[in-house]
């Protein structure tokens, strides 16, 4: 059989890097597989302004340690629709998020999630399509134990923006569950340094992501007040001009109303931080 990390010399490859442990795991398997990074295959990792710091330490510290070019790109609202950055001019304040919003003139939600498609999807199959490829194999790291994300994706075949990619789940095809992953992780010299409960990083991709359960923002808010003041401010950006403004999740508290429990109810909600809705799963990944 396959491995499910060997990649097509011929075939032009994109590998997306969300920035988190399973997808640096999977490309370590695919270096490991492949004796380096194949000709003809790209790594990409799109920043949207609103990963945490560590995420951006830990992209660097992978390419610099494993010796693999990254690409960080990130959504431009211009004709062409991204650009090139690194560590030190990546956004940190959700700049190419915020882009998005006032382009859209509208809130992403758990309905209709532009963000992950816009800021990532999108930006990684312009920079891809720039750079001359016509049809490529893109890896994503969605693991063995994400079935619904994993039976998503199979049943489309493509990102939802092109049927120029063929979606590759090598993690999922290989049984590779958090645990591997997180086994992985405890043997190397370093790590994503973001709180991990469970193997769920509470603090990957964007910092308070509207698809968190609701206990773990709360959470998150506790720990570091001044994050949901991007989110707030969003939520301020009236745009449909409705009473009470805009929100991420029509079907819950605000940002502000958060903020406010958060600083309210702290001994509360503590106890109960990954308990009280399912996360949503998105293509963003872990
Ligand atoms: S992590 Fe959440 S808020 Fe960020 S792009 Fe993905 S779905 Fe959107």
């Amino acid at each position: 059989m396959r491995d499910p990390f060997q990649i097509d010399p011929e075939q032009p490859t994109g590998i997306s890097f969300s920035g988190g442990r399973s997808s640096a795991y999977m490309l370590w398997r695919i270096l490991d597989a492949n004796n380096g990074l194949p000709e003809n295959t790209r790594v990409c990792f799109a920043n949207t302004g609103k990963e945490a710091e560590a995420t951006l330490r830990f992209v660097r510290e992978c390419g610099v340690r494993w010796q693999v070019p990254i690409t960080w790109i990130e959504y431009r609202d211009d004709p062409v629709g991204f650009t090139v950055v690194d560590f030190a001019s990546a956004s940190r304040q959700g700049e190419p998020f915020e882009a998005l919003i006032r382009k859209c003139r509208y809130l992403p939600n758990p309905v209709a999630r532009l963000c992950t498609g816009r800021l990532k999807i999108r930006v990684m199959y312009k920079f891809l399509r720039q750079g001359g490829w016509t049809e490529w194999d893109q890896h994503i790291g969605i693991r063995a134990d994400e079935p619904r994300r994993v039976a998503k994706i199979r049943a489309r075949g493509n990102s939802s923006d092109s049927a120029h990619e063929t979606m590759c789940l090598p993690l999922a095809d290989a049984g590779v569950t958090v645990r591997e992953v997180g086994a992985f992780w405890k043997t190397q010299p370093f790590d994503l340094e973001l709180l991990t409960v469970n193997g769920r990083t509470l603090e990957g991709n964007c910092d308070l992501c509207f698809l968190k359960p609701r206990a773990q923002r709360l959470a998150l808010i506790q720990a570091r007040p001044q994050a949901a003041q991007w989110w707030m401010r969003m939520e301020s950006l009236d745009f449909s001009k409705k009473p009470g403004g805009t929100r991420f999740r029509i079907h819950g508290p605000s940002y502000a109303d958060l903020a406010r429990i958060a600083a309210s109810q702290q001994e509360l909600f503590a106890r109960d931080a990954c308990d009280d809705e399912a996360p949503i799963g998105c293509f963003c990944g872990d």
